[in-house]
């Protein structure tokens, strides 16, 4: 159902916060920027464990953020190259 509401475009256009209610429906709030929770949910500025080598769990980089996603970035790429015909 659309919401008549005076909210700005860019929060109705916002992925929707998926943290399970009480009511066991998904909370639907707008996610903060680049979070997949809203502001009560865990996604405040600041919220979460250090990044990095500042995390406590921090071994060798392996599973850092970038280094996930340059390994996906390579993967997608190989990706499209093996998709390409080369016959
Ligand atoms: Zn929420």
């Amino acid at each position: 159902m659309q919401r008549m509401t005076e909210e700005p475009s860019s929060l109705r256009l916002a992925r929707r916060c998926g943290a399970r209610t009480r009511s066991g429906t998904p909370c639907c709030s707008p996610a903060t920027k680049g979070k997949a929770r809203c502001r009560m949910h865990g996604g405040a500025a600041g919220h979460g464990a250090p990044r990095n080598e500042r995390n406590g769990n921090y071994r060798h980089g392996r599973y850092t953020c970038e280094a996930i996603a340059e390994r996906r970035r390579f993967r997608d790429l190989l990706r499209m190259v093996r998709t390409l015909d080369l016959a």
